[in-house]
């Protein structure tokens, strides 16, 4: 059958076309790291994946000024950096990031996932707070640079990669409020495991009615630190409370589904069908939300993206009609939810088998053991 996916603006920007590997290669100078970590050292790190707790040996830098623009782009060393205590991220907060992998195939090769989508998303973000966008072509290169620089820390256990992390944040000494004149962007790479421990584990959700991660008209669909500051207080109570993650409701009517804070939500109906709330501006566009919702309308099933109410949620659950819950993101792809808790209710939905077939679409192609048929996979090393 034909598509019936329509290409958001991001997609859109994502299929300009970037120069491969080989030619990007070299394009970010490499300062090797004098004492890099032992083979010793990085085999005991690779044999006990956490998420975004040990660090590769080099790190992605470059500078942007007014009079330069970006440059000063290298693969260093990685360590500490040096920044004033006036420094305008430390007080007003004007930074973006990104999150993507490196993913090891079989034959050893080195692949990640959709990297211009991440790149179209951080000028989307850069946007947002003011900061200057930066080429695709740079984001790939210092991606490819430093990848191909720490090509041994890619692990090769089932479920892991190497956790890619961009960041751009704004450096100037100075307390006026106005936008920055100088930033940094950086690339971190962290060997991870899969993000929850416990594997393939229904999560348990708490509804956060008090708090909200975002509001008409500010940054909800842009990855910026301070959505993830406002998340962290009701984060920190539902831990308390033996929940796993929160998920917030729209600002402006308290009524409707936004997202979990760093993962987009799907609803599979008893039909088969699914239903995932529509980008309002508050909601961050994730990359594996366009991914599942194209993968899967290719295959005929019915998603669609709309406003969805708590209320009709828990109605639609007690009468029967909803089968399933995901969230999903790029740190742990796709994850079943298992129970529903809020003020005055708790539902559990114990169903996960399309929510699993996703997961393993999903990765399949990511590891290179399905047939890319859009195109997402681009070869690093
Ligand atoms: C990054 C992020 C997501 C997931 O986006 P992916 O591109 O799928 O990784 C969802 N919500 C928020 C707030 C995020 O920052």
């Amino acid at each position: 059958m034909t598509s019936t996916h329509t290409p958001t603006d991001l997609e859109l920007a994502a299929a300009a076309a970037v120069p491969s590997a080989d030619e990007l290669a070299g394009a970010w100078a490499l300062q090797p790291h004098p004492n890099p970590a032992s083979e010793a050292e990085r085999a005991a790190r690779l044999e006990r994946l956490g998420f975004g707790v040990d660090f590769t040996d080099h790190m992605a830098h470059a500078t942007w000024t007014v009079g330069d623009g970006w440059h000063n782009k290298v693969i260093e060393p990685y360590g500490p950096l040096s920044l004033d205590p006036a420094g305008a991220v430390l007080h007003y907060g004007q930074e973006v990031f990104e999150g993507l992998k490196a993913y090891r195939h079989t034959d050893g090769s080195v692949w990640t996932f959709r990297p211009t989508y991440n790149a179209a998303r951080l000028n989307h973000s850069n946007r947002r707070l003011a900061i200057p966008e930066l080429p695709h072509d740079d984001f790939v290169a210092s991606i490819v640079g430093l990848v191909r620089a720490d090509a041994q820390w890619v692990p090769d256990a089932p479920g892991s990669s190497l956790y890619l992390r961009p960041f751009i944040f704004a450096s100037e000494a100075f307390l006026g409020v106005r936008a920055s004149t100088s930033y940094e962007y950086l690339v971190i790479a962290s060997p991870s495991g899969p993000y929850f421990q416990h594997g393939f584990q229904p999560i348990n959700v708490w509804v956060e009615e008090t708090y909200h991660r975002a509001g008409p008209g500010g940054m909800g669909d842009v990855k910026t630190g301070g959505n993830y500051a406002a998340s962290l207080l009701p984060k920190v109570a539902a831990h308390g409370g033996g929940y796993d993650e929160v998920l917030f409701l729209d600002a402006a009517t308290n009524t409707n589904l936004d997202e979990l804070g760093g993962m987009n939500v799907f609803i599979v109906m008893a039909d088969g069908s699914l239903k995932t709330p529509r980008l309002t501006g508050n909601i961050l566009p994730g990359g594996t939300r366009a991914s599942i919702i194209q993968l899967l309308r290719e295959q005929g099933r019915s998603v669609s993206e709309e406003t969805i109410s708590l209320r009709w949620l828990l109605d639609a659950i007690s009468a029967g009609d909803v089968a399933e819950m995901f969230a999903c993101g790029t740190a742990a792809v796709v994850t079943a939810i298992g129970a529903l808790t809020g003020e005055g209710f708790h539902v559990d939905i114990p169903e996960n088998t399309v929510t699993r077939g996703i997961y393993d679409e999903l990765t399949a192609i990511q590891l290179g053991e399905a047939e890319d048929r859009f195109g997402w996979l681009y070869r690093l090393a």
